[in-house]
């Protein structure tokens, strides 16, 4: 099943399913009870929303080798983790802002794993017992200030850089699937989640052997070689191979 958020004209946001290119909307608790009803809304006349509300967002760096060689570091002998927070969020279709701060800003495409029930100290043969489901990122990075700054933080942190969508698989194969990023067309990246250093499961196991999951968390795994520069009037298309697309344009700040 697909789940999105989305909203119509004059409504507040809700959580909803996906039934051949319609749209129909959820009552209840997407990672409890719920209740689906009729999906008559076609997709073209909603706004969809990032698909969940995280209370954190987890990042993996380095999780692909080629990736790593690019930037002439070494492979970690664990899973190096580091958050986003949630204010850096935005939708499918929303623009990422370039802030003024930096003059290196580059798109990381990256399957994005969502948690679908709290755990804490999880072991990685039972990891999808805690995953609800997938879905496309792209974990913008300022690489001068990440450079520069050592800790991430302000690198990663920065608002719209944490766009992800447009919806929610509960269904995905993460085992072996094509990760593409285009910058205005030309592609940038390409690669297959099979290539990860570490596997979703073993991610779960170690990101809650330190901090509580909670229903809604949200986990980057980390981006593949190929990163590269954002300039303003580009779009960013970031697909998973039988997943879906997040594309979003970029822009400067004002
Ligand atoms: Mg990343």
């Amino acid at each position: 099943m697909r789940i999105v958020r989305y909203q119509t004209k004059n409504e507040a946001p809700r959580y909803g399913w996906i039934l051949e290119n319609k749209v129909g909307p959820i009552e209840g608790d997407i990672y409890g009870e719920y209740r689906r009803l009729e999906a008559e809304t076609p997709l073209t006349e909603v706004k969809l929303l990032a698909p969940a509300q995280p209370s954190k967002i987890i990042c993996i760096g380095r999780n692909y080798a080629e990736h790593a060689r690019e930037h002439d570091v070494e492979l970690p002998k664990l899973p190096l983790i580091f958050l986003k927070p949630p204010s850096s969020i935005i939708n499918p279709g929303d623009p990422i802002i370039l802030p003024p701060q930096s003059q290196q800003i580059e798109h990381e495409a990256e399957l994005v794993v969502i948690i679908g029930k709290r755990g804490r100290n999880i072991i990685a043969e039972e990891a999808q017992n805690y995953v609800y489901g997938y879905t496309a990122g792209n974990d913008v990075t300022a690489r001068d200030l990440q450079k520069l700054d050592g800790q991430w933080t302000r690198a990663k942190g920065f608002d719209t850089f944490c766009p992800f969508g447009p919806w929610i698989d509960t269904e995905f194969d993460p085992s072996d699937a094509v990760i593409t990023c285009k910058v205005s067309g030309q592609p940038r990246q390409m690669a297959s989640t099979r290539d990860m250093v570490f596997s979703v499961n073993v991610l779960i196991a170690f990101i809650s052997s330190v901090m509580t999951l909670e229903a809604g968390d949200i986990i980057f795994t980390g981006t593949p070689a190929g990163v590269g520069p954002l300039k303003p009037g580009d779009s960013v298309e970031v697909e998973i191979e039988g997943l879906g697309k997040l594309v979003n344009p970029v822009a400067a700040q004002k």
